[in-house]
Formats: C-alpha cells, structure tokens, sequence
C-alpha cells in the first residue's frame, strides 16, 4: 500500500502487549490526522459485493464509494482474484489506500463443510471443534478472506427457531466450552494474526435465540438475571478468548434494538467484560431501527453510534446521516473517532496495514482448500456428530450383505450439507453413491426417492429459498418405492427436513415430520422388513410417531460435505455412534421451549411423571419430560458407572474438591462416552436450575476396560449472578455457601445419574 507501511507486530486482539498497542496508537493517531470526517465515517460503511446473497438487499455500487474513501469493508465476496481487485482499487483509487477488510460467514467450513454448528456441538469434542474452525481459516484465508462472522453462540431454547442449528444447543456450560475454542481455532493461540488465521466476530450479541414463539427475529423480552445466568456466559467466553469483533443481534433487548442498546454494548460487552474490539450490525440492523419505531434513519444511526456499535452492516445508515448529525450537534467527532479508531485497529491487528493483499495468495487454494486431509478430519467429526437415539435388539450396525433399499427424497441428493454453507461447491457424494461405494462387491443399493419433502408444493417452495422446486406426483414416487422395499432385505430412510428448513427465517410452528413422508414411512413398515430411519434435522424435530413405530433411528442433522460417507462408516459399524444431545428433543410441538435446566416450579410433577396431576405444573395431553433428553445418546456398546467418590464432603468457598466416578464398558465394542458432570443448588436467594453441566470429558474405553473420571469443583463452578441489593440491573456474581447435589451420568435425566451431596461452608 502506498504512504501507509506500519512496522506492525501483527499480535491476536486477545494478546497485544501494552508496547505494541503504543506503536498502533501512534500510527492510528498519525493515519487520522489526515483523514476527513467523510473518510472517518467511511471506515464505519459494510456492503457486500458478490453473488453470495445473506440479507434482504444486496450489490451496491462498491467500487464508487471505494475510490470516494466510503467504504470500510467488504462482505460476501470471495476469491482471490476478486478480493485483491477490491482491495487494489482502495489502495490505488482512494486519497489514503486504508484497505478494506474482507468478511464472510464461514460458518462450518469452507469449502470443506463439517457438520451444521448444532451437529458439531454433539460431539462434545472441544479439540476436533477447534480443528474445524482452524480448517475453515486455513481454506478461507486461501481464498482471500480475513474475518468470519462466527462463532455463533446464541443459546436457544425452542426447536422452533431455525436458527437453533447455528449454535451449540441449551447448554451455557458448553456452548462457552465451545465458543472458546472456536475462537482459538479461528484467531490461533500464538502472538500474530498469521495469513492463514482468521478475525472471529461473536455474534449475536444478544440473545438472539430468545425471540418469542421461535419466530425469527421477533420480540426478546428477559430478566437481567436469567440473562447473566443462562444467555450471556457464550458471549463473555469468546470474548474472554480474544474474538477481535462482536456482532449485534436483530432483536430488542429491554425494549431497545441491541445495535442501539448502550447498556448492552457498552456497559456489559466494554466495560464489564473488557471487550476492546470492534462491534458490527447484524445485515441492516441500523435501517430495521426504523421499523422497530426508533425514529428515521438518522435518529437511527446516532442512536447505534452512540451505544458503542462501530461498523454498519448494509444499511448505508452511517455514511447517510452521521456527518448531518455532526453538523448538528447531535453527535461529536470523539464519537465518530472512537468507532473508527477501532476499526483502524482491527485492520492493524490483522496486518493489512503492513500488507493490504496479506491473504491473496493465489498459490495457496490448489493446495489448501477441499484437501483429502480436510475431508478426512471432517468424515471423521461427521461421524461423532450423530446421534444414535433408538436400536432395537441392535438392527444397527447393519451387516455389509444383501439388498438394501435406500429411500427418501435426502437419500439421493447432495443438498444435505447443512443451511450456512453459501461457499459449498456440492462436488460431494450423495448418500446413495457413498452406500455404493461402501457395499461394492458386498451388497446391493435399491433406490427410490420415495415421496416430495412435503405433501404441499407451496411449502416445499417456502422452504427451497431460491432453489428449484422439483415436484413428482407422490402416487408415483410411493409405488416405485414400495416395489424396491418389496425386494430388499433392510430398509434404511433418508428423511426429515430439507436443508433450508432450518437456518435463517426457517421457523416451524409445526416439528413433526411431514404427513407425506409419515405416510411413506407408514406404508413400508407394512412390508415386517427391518426399518432404520436416518432423520436429517437442523433442530430438534418431534420423532414420537416415529420411536413408536421404526426399530431404529439415528439423528444425522446435516453432516456437511462428508456426512455421507460418514454416515455409512456409523450405518455399517466400522465407527460406532458417540453423539450426545446438546437439546431435548420434544414429544410435541407445544413442549416447545424445552430445556433441561429449567427452574423448579411451586407445583413440580417430578422429572419422571408419567401421569397428568391437576394442580401441578404441567400438561392435560403430554408429560412435561422430553422425548429425548439433553445429553442423550446411543452406542454399539454399553457402559456401566459406578458410584461418585468425593475427596471430601466440605469445601471452603475459596477451596475446591474432587468428584470421581468409574465408567466401564461392559459391551463388546470399543467405543467413546461422554461422562457429563451436573450440579444442583439446593437451595440459594434466587430459584436456581435442576440441575446444570458443569463439567464433562469424552473417554475412549475397550471392551472390558474401566477408567476414572475425575472433575474438580472449584467455586467458579458454582457461583451464579443474582441482582445485588442496590438495584435489580446491577448483578453480583457469587457463591452463596449451603448444600450441593453433584451427579454424574451418560445423560441429563435423574435416574441416569449417580449422586452425592456436599457443603460448601
Ligand atoms: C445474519 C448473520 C450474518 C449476516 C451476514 C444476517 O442476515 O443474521 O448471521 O452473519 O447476515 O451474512
């Protein structure tokens, strides 16, 4: 770049040393003499360029408003050829050559696709999520890009928000556990931003998965208390592990849009939590202010300006009004240098200062993106990701012999990657050709498509955003399929949601599995041949017909561009299934919110309740108990856990204690378990969950093998948030001594887990 070179040291947000931030301040400070406020304000403008479409409007005039200095950042396009272009025309056309930083959703992964972030959450495997995430930077590097919006770590509660695949489940415990990692495996765990490291961006902060009724970007409306405890701790973990950036949510947050909401943004993200990166708008939040009746856009804008947000997503809202307001006295220059301020560092921090083409390396996509070794990572996770959820007298593992009819409208088609994938090439085998592949020479794949995703062609439109509708008489497609049941030994089901039945605006009101596909599922159980239903999900969906009626199903969400091949590796039993939910599964729609944690009632059932008592908490028409529970899942083997051992029955509130268990596998397979450590608060000055994760640890066992699994108690653990004395919106953070119940087990229910009590003095 021209007259700007900075001899940057190129440190990770997170690890910036007090002498490197003096030399960026120095160079920043220089850099802003010269700027205008027009370029100021121009640092602070986002629009996409491209073909990948993730909001409602799309292509501005990009290449105007970079020569005029308007322009701080580019998302949605990709490609070295097409970023370098960008980021040529800012260094050679604009009056500064401040070079644009380039951003996309890279959501779970790149070209290599693993699993949909819900899927990976199951395998509660904290290394291989950050192996993923470090993949994904490696290929999205390559091809030019420097800053993802992820991770998303919003927790969620009701299946019927779409957006429950992005993030990591129910659980605040482990979606922190989870964000963390992310955020390393983007951000790398050294002092430089490496060109094959990417900018993490947490999003979305907050609360984004509250929205009422699951309705996608609908009201949020919460107790302080409920978000410190159970919605904020994602967010405060990626933080804590450096995200250099944090996106704003759509929805309100005490009634005030969180682009807007400086309690939120500046209070709790920079002051209590000490976040020093830059903060981004959700696509267009600063412009939906207007319908959320905050004013016009200029009111708007000021109003985002002034909570803390620094940079505009797509709504051109800044660069429109924010010089007026200046002029106006309706803002200062020290707010407008304050948001560019840090978005000149975030640019300095990623090395764009030294060199603006740092992640155009035209040599590296040949040999770092969709590598055999990528793919082989991601068919590996892919297969820890599934959730074994029923197997009667073990159908499953199905032996590599005879006939097998593979029928369903996912069995043969490659749109199976999962909803966030906009840089998917679809160059992956579909689940019919990778059973082929896998029983060549030793079975035979029967194939039919079976039936239409749904009975109704106007929803199968709705839901295929953008995609053409293929539709064949149902008539048709049920009489092939039966003719190739007829022949088959085993019949295996590809169905349950298509792709882009869940993700962004793909709520359900409804989360049975469509009538047409019930009915298919119906009709080939009439066969007496052996049935296993592999349920595509991008949430959890309601499976009760299903679980009474099919002998074995197991959850293969969406598996991304391995899953196929994954799925056979699980089908036929070379790997065995180690998934465990990370959200409950309901009986019915209506069960929806559900969520292990929950606060005891005045008038519980009990967890096990299998009967409708009047007066208590509960439903007329179904148990309040999930399907399936949080933490659940099947495996090829069996384990057995003896009973808690604790090092000792008291602990100080400064000093901790250890809880140890012994797991064995008592089956005939080696096979992983994920040990999952709860703890109840007995009884405290705010209601306090039924139980909550506090700890767990994957294991790998052989056949008759045992081992101890040990977790250690320390306060941390135990403290929860309640509002202090002085106001119910100021929370303290503490430990209230008294009697806890600590249970370990293979899943969330009661009679699942071994128990012991301690006191804490
Ligand atoms: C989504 C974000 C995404 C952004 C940019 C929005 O519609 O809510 O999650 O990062 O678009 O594509």
């Amino acid at each position: 770049m021209k007259k700007l070179v900075a001899l940057t040291f190129l440190m990770a947000v997170a690890t910036i040393s007090p002498a490197q931030e003096k030399s960026m301040d120095a160079f920043i400070d220089k850099l802003m003499s010269k700027m205008t406020v027009k370029e100021k304000i121009g640092q602070l403008n986002l629009l996409p360029s491209g073909v990948i479409q993730t909001g409602i409007s799309d292509n501005s005039p990009v290449m105007e408003l970079i020569a005029s200095g308007q322009l701080g950042g580019v998302l949605n396009v990709r490609g070295v050829k097409e970023v370098r272009e960008l980021q040529e025309a800012v260094v050679k056309k604009s009056r500064l050559g401040i070079p644009l930083i380039f951003g996309l959703d890279v959501i779970h992964g790149y070209e290599t696709i693993f699993p949909i972030p819900l899927a990976l959450s199951c395998s509660w495997d904290l290394s291989a999520i950050e192996r993923v995430a470090r993949i994904a930077a490696v290929e999205a590097t390559a091809d030019g890009i420097c800053w993802t919006y992820s991770p998303m770590v919003d927790i969620a509660l009701d299946a019927r928000w779409g957006r429950i695949a992005e993030g990591s489940g129910e659980d605040p415990y482990l979606g922190s556990r989870i964000a963390e990692v992310i955020v390393r495996g983007y951000q790398g765990r050294g002092e430089r931003f490496a060109t094959d490291e990417l900018m993490a961006c947490v999003k979305h902060f907050a609360l984004y998965g509250a929205a009422e009724a699951g309705r996608d970007y609908n009201t949020v409306d919460m107790s302080h208390t409920r978000m410190y405890n159970q919605y904020f701790p994602p967010y405060k973990a990626a933080v804590e592990a450096g995200a250099g950036s944090v996106m704003t949510s759509f929805n309100i947050v005490d009634f005030v849009p969180a682009t807007a909401n400086r309690w939120l943004v500046d209070d709790v993200l920079r002051k209590e939590w000490k976040f020093g990166g830059f903060v981004v708008t959700d696509y267009g939040s600063i412009g939906e202010m207007v319908s959320h009746g905050m004013g016009d856009l200029q009111t708007s804008s000021d109003l985002a300006l002034l909570a803390g947000t620094d940079m505009d997503m797509c709504s051109e809202a800044f660069t429109k009004t924010l010089e007026q307001s200046l002029n106006e006295g309706r803002i200062t220059m020290g707010d407008i240098d304050r948001a560019c301020r840090r978005m000149l560092e975030a640019k300095y921090k990623l090395g764009l200062f030294d060199d603006p083409y740092r992640y155009c390396d035209a040599s590296r996509r040949a040999k770092d993106i969709y590598t055999a070794e990528h793919r082989n990572v991601a068919r590996n996770l892919a297969a820890e990701t599934f959730v074994l959820l029923k197997n009667d007298n073990g159908l499953l593992p199905l032996k590599k012999q005879g006939r097998i009819a593979l029928i369903g409208p996912l069995a043969d088609n490659v749109v199976t990657v999962g909803s966030w994938a906009p840089t998917a090439t679809y160059k992956h085998p579909t689940l019919r050709q990778a059973m082929e592949s896998a029983l060549k020479g030793k079975a035979e794949v029967l194939y039919a498509q079976g039936c239409n995703f749904f009975g109704d062609s106007i929803l199968q439109s709705n839901a295929h955003f953008g995609r053409p509708t293929p539709w064949i008489d149902a008539e048709v497609l049920k009489r092939e399929a039966m003719a190739v049941a007829d022949k088959a030994d085993v019949i295996v089901l590809a169905m349950g949601e298509e792709q882009e039945q869940s993700g962004e605006c793909s709520s359900r009101s409804d989360l049975e599995t469509p009538q047409v596909q019930r009915d298919l599922m119906a009709a080939l159980l009439t066969l007496g041949k052996p049935v296993v239903l592999l349920n595509y999900a991008g949430r959890p969906t309601v499976l009760t017909w299903e679980s009474e009626h099919i002998p074995a199903i197991m959850n293969v969400w969406f598996g991304g561009t391995e899953g196929a091949d994954a799925i056979c590796d699980v089908l036929f039993g070379d790997k065995v299934p180690s998934g465990r939910l990370t959200v409950s599964m309901p009986r019915n729609t209506g069960q929806e919110p559900l969520y292990y944690n929950y606060l005891p009632t005045g008038r519980p059932t009990g967890e096990d309740a299998k009967k409708f008592r009047k007066f208590s908490s509960n439903y007329l028409d179904v148990v309040n108990d999930p399907l399936y529970p949080f933490g659940f899942g099947l495996s090829y083997t069996t384990f057995e856990y003896g009973d808690i051992s604790l090092s000792s029955q008291q602990m100080t509130t400064d000093g901790s204690l250890t809880a140890t268990i012994r797991v064995t596998n008592t089956g005939t397979r080696e096979a992983d378990e994920v040990v999952q450590l709860y703890i109840h608060d007995i009884a405290a000055s705010i209601t306090r969950p039924v139980k909550e994760l506090k700890g767990f640890e994957r294991i790998r066992l052989k056949p008759g093998e045992s081992r101890e699994v040990s977790f250690a108690i320390t306060p941390d653990l135990l403290k929860f948030y309640r509002p202090s004395a002085s106001s119910m919106n100021t929370m303290d953070h503490v430990l209230e001594p008294g009697d806890f119940e600590v249970m370990i087990g293979p899943d969330s229910r009661l009679k699942q887990l071994k128990k012991a009590v301690f006191t804490v003095r």
